[in-house]
């Protein structure tokens, strides 16, 4: 699907370069090929009935690439992110012992913003990363307050999904945040929730522009240990409870459904 994206989505620069979103170093954590996938699209209003679409993409997501960054940070602070995460990531990826500090916690943190962030432009229209919130990143290397991120130890066995992507649009009047329109002529949803695997690790984020609603929801079970905004002071990995493939698809849709029925009780 063609983007329209023109100018760099972290610093607005020019021209934007086609960049892999998930990083060579990262492959092997990801099946050789899948044959598709779902994106979940919904729109949950305050005072309207909600409407909701699954479309089902063929093609394998992580051959994928998305043209929405400028070659200078392509090659420049996303590299260097990359780099910088790669030693912390990976004994993630591989269900390994490690402890993850405060200032690691971050640099992960960092690193799955700029990945859930890139891999939402794979659907033209679904994007609902706030240009603050992405240059908050780009500036600071550091993830947007308004994402949440959680992390677990996944032990795959038949779950088909690695990348769930459900956004919505949650509207309230008082919002600083004026819609936007996407490609497609509708309003950019603003909320969104994904969940990413590599290997072992389980990467699961929450967004939305209304700091009540992302305080007020979280994942179902303790598998999952949030690690942005940041916690804990000190996390021992791997956790002790082990996500398993049931665990894996409840923790998924498990915000996104209760989002959905607060918008079905409300328009009752
Ligand atoms: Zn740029």
């Amino acid at each position: 699907m063609p983007n329209p994206q023109r100018l760099c989505v972290f610093c607005g620069g020019t021209p934007v370069t086609k960049e892999d979103v998930w990083p060579i170093w990262s492959r092997r954590y990801l099946p050789s090929t899948q044959p598709d996938y779902s994106i979940m699209r919904s729109i949950l209003e305050r005072d309207r009935r909600l409407h909701g679409s699954v479309r089902k993409l063929s093609g394998d997501p992580k051959s994928r690439r998305v043209k929405i960054v400028c070659a200078t940070c392509n090659n420049g602070w996303m590299s260097v992110l990359q780099n910088e995460a790669k030693p912390l990531v990976l004994p993630l990826m591989n269900g390994e012992r490690t402890t993850l500090n405060e200032s690691k916690q971050k640099l992960i943190a960092a690193w799955a913003a700029m990945t859930v962030i890139c891999a939402e432009y794979f659907t033209a229209g679904n994007a609902t990363s706030l240009v603050v919130d992405r240059r908050h990143l780009f500036l600071r290397k550091e993830a947007p307050k308004r994402l949440r991120i959680w992390i677990g130890n996944f032990r795959r066995r038949k779950w088909p999904a690695y990348w769930v992507h459900n956004s919505l649009l949650i509207s309230e009047h008082e919002t600083p945040y004026p819609w936007t329109i996407g490609p497609g002529g509708l309003p950019r949803p603003n909320t969104q929730i994904t969940t990413l695997t590599f290997g072992n690790l389980y990467l699961h984020t929450f967004s939305c522009p209304f700091p009540e609603i992302l305080g007020s929801f979280e994942p179902r079970g303790t598998h999952v240990v949030q690690i942005w905004p940041i916690r804990e002071k000190f996390i021992v990995w791997p956790p002790r409870a082990t996500i398993d493939d049931r665990a894996a698809d409840g923790i998924a849709g498990a915000i996104f459904n209760r989002l959905d029925a607060i918008g079905v009780a409300m328009r009752s």
